[in-house]
C-alpha cells in the first residue's frame, strides 16, 4: 500500500501568537495551510504575565471585538513600582491617554487566548494539526520542501514553512539560522503564580474602579535582589498574576532559585497584603529571549521564514513579544503569499519579509534597545540602588517635618552618595540614556 503525501502551500510550525497570526492571513489568502502544534491543544504549553495589546489584535482582524475575545480586565492603570525592603515608591498612570478606546492593552489568560486564536486561524481555512512535533525538516536538491513529524509517516510538504516555534528556536537552530544556543545573559527565567481572588478584593486592594478596570505594574528593585529583572503584576477579572523573570546567568551565578526569587517577592510587604485569602491556581517558569537585535537569527532562507520569539522578537523593558509576534507572523504569511504568485520560494524573494519588518515597529524597536540586556548585564546593582534610594528619598522627602529643609536635602543627597558617587551616578543616567536610545 502506497501513502499519499501530505501537500500544503504554507506550513507553521506552532501555534502560538505568531503562529495562528501567520495561519489566518494565508489562509485568508487562498494559501492551503498547516499549523502544527505539538500542545494537545493551541496554548496548552504557553502563559505569560501579561498583556495582548489592541492594535495587533484589530490589525489582524478588523472586527476584533464583535468576535467576543476572551479577554480579562482592560489595563486602565499601569506604571512602575519600585521596591526597596520594606517599601515601595508608585509610579502609575490612569486616565488620559490610558483611556483610549478601545483600552490598549488587555490582560489574558493564554490558554484560553491562544486556543480561541487558533480558531479564528481555523475559521479563516487553515488547518490545525495539534499534538504533533515539528522533528526536522524535509529537503531537496539541499532546501527545505516541508516538515519532519513525531507522527507515523509523519511527513509534510509545503514549499514554504514559517518557524514560529517560540524561545525554544530548536528547529531555527537545526537549520543553522543562527549559530548559538539562547545566551544565559540574554535569556530570562520568568517564574509566576497565578492566584485567584474576589473581584472585589482586587478592586479594593488595587484602588480598582470595578472588574472593568484593571492594573498592569512593572515591580523594579527588591523583588530581583540586585540581579538584573523586573517583576510584574497584572489583574484578571477574578485574579492575579505576579512574577519575576530574571536572566539565567544572574542566576546561575547568585545561586539563588528561581521559586525562592518569587516566595520572596509575593512576601514583600507591598505585595503579600494584595494577594491575602488568594488561593493558588497557575505556578510556573517560562523562558523570555532578551537578546532581541543581538541573538536575532536570520530572518529567511529557501522556503523558510522565522517569526516571533524563535527570532528573539521581543522587547522585555515594555513587555513587547504578543504583539510582535503577531505583525512579523502577519507579514511572514503575506511574504510567503507573494513567493506563492511568484512560484518562486528562494531566499531571494523571501528577503522580502525583512524588507516589511523594517517598515515596522519591529525592526527599529530592537535595533534601537540593542545595547539594552549589555547595560544591565554591566549595571546589575542599577535594579537595586535607585530603587531603595527613591524609596529613601521619598520618604525622607515627605517626613521632613520640623526640620529645617536644607537638612532633608542634605540627607537625601547623603543617602544618594551613600550608595552611588555623584560621578557614577551621572555616568549611569548617561549609560541609561545611550541604553535606551540605542547611540
Ligand atoms: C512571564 C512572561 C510574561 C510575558 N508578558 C508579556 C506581556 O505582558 N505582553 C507581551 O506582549 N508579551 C509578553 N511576554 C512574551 C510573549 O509571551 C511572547 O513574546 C509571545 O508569546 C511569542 O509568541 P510566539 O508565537 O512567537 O511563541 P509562543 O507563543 O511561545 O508559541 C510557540 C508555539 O510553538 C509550539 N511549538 C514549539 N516547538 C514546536 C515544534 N517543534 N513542533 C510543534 N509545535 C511547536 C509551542 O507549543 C507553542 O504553542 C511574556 C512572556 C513571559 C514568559
Amino acid at each position: 500500500m502506497t501513502s499519499t503525501k501530505i501537500e500544503f502551500d504554507v506550513i507553521i510550525i506552532g501555534a502560538g501568537m505568531a503562529g495562528s497570526t501567520a495561519g489566518a492571513i494565508a489562509a485568508r489568502n487562498g494559501q492551503k495551510t498547516a499549523i502544527i502544534e505539538r500542545a494537545q491543544t493551541p496554548g496548552g504549553k504557553n502563559y505569560f504575565g501579561g498583556a495582548l495589546y489592541t492594535h495587533a489584535l484589530q490589525e489582524i482582524y478588523p472586527d476584533f471585538w464583535d468576535r467576543k475575545p476572551p479577554l480579562e480586565r482592560p489595563i486602565t492603570e499601569t506604571g512602575f513600582w519600585f521596591l526597596s525592603e520594606d517599601g515601595v515608591v508608585k509610579a502609575t498612570v490612569q486616565g488620559g491617554k490610558i483611556n483610549n478606546n478601545p483600552i490598549d492593552a488587555f490582560v489574558a489568560q493564554r490558554a484560553e487566548f491562544d486556543a480561541w486564536w487558533a480558531a479564528q486561524a481555523e475559521a479563516e481555512g487553515a488547518f490545525i494539526i495539534p499534538k504533533t512535533l515539528v522533528t526536522d525538516f524535509l529537503y531537496e536538491n539541499g532546501r527545505v520542501v516541508g516538515v519532519q513529524t513525531d507522527r507515523p509517516e509523519g511527513e509534510v510538504y509545503a514549499p514554504v514553512v514559517i518557524i514560529t516555534e517560540g524561545v525554544n528556536n530548536l528547529l531555527t537552530q537545526k537549520l543553522g539560522l543562527i549559530d548559538h544556543d539562547l545566551k544565559p545573559e540574554r535569556t530570562a527565567l520568568a517564574v509566576k503564580q497565578l492566584i485567584s481572588l474576589k473581584p472585589d478584593l482586587i478592586n479594593s486592594r488595587l484602588g480598582l474602579v470595578d472588574i472593568d478596570h484593571g492594573a498592569a505594574l512593572s515591580v523594579v528593585g527588591d523583588v530581583s535582589m540586585g540581579l538584573p529583572g523586573l517583576g510584574f503584576l497584572y489583574t484578571g477579572k477574578r485574579s492575579i498574576s505576579l512574577g519575576v523573570g530574571v536572566t539565567l546567568d544572574a542566576l546561575r551565578e547568585a545561586r539563588i532559585k528561581p521559586y525562592e526569587l518569587l516566595q520572596r517577592y509575593l512576601e514583600h510587604p507591598a505585595i503579600a497584603p494584595i494577594i491575602a485569602d488568594g488561593q493558588l491556581m497557575e505556578y510556573g517558569a517560562h523562558l523570555i529571549p532578551e537578546g532581541g537585535w543581538n541573538d536575532m537569527p536570520t530572518l529567511f532562507t529557501d522556503g523558510v521564514l522565522v517569526a516571533g520569539d524563535a527570532a528573539a522578537m521581543v522587547n522585555a523593558i515594555h513587555w513587547e513579544g504578543t504583539n510582535m509576534a503577531i505583525i512579523a507572523g502577519k507579514e511572514a504569511a503575506l511574504t510567503a503569499v507573494e513567493a506563492h504568485k511568484k512560484g518562486d520560494f528562494s531566499a531571494r524573494t523571501l528577503s522580502g519579509y525583512r524588507t516589511r519588518l523594517k517598515d515596522r515597529f519591529i525592526l527599529k524597536d530592537l535595533r534601537q534597545y540593542r545595547k539594552m540586556s549589555a547595560f544591565l548585564h554591566k549595571n546589575p546593582d542599577f535594579m537595586d540602588i535607585y530603587p531603595s534610594f527613591l524609596n529613601d528619598a521619598m520618604g525622607q522627602f515627605f517626613t521632613g517635618f520640623g526640620k529645617p529643609k536644607r537638612e532633608v536635602y542634605r540627607d537625601i543627597l547623603r543617602s544618594l552618595t551613600g550608595r552611588r558617587s555623584l560621578f557614577r551616578a551621572a555616568g549611569d543616567i548617561i549609560s541609561l540614556g545611550r541604553a535606551v536610545l540605542g547611540i
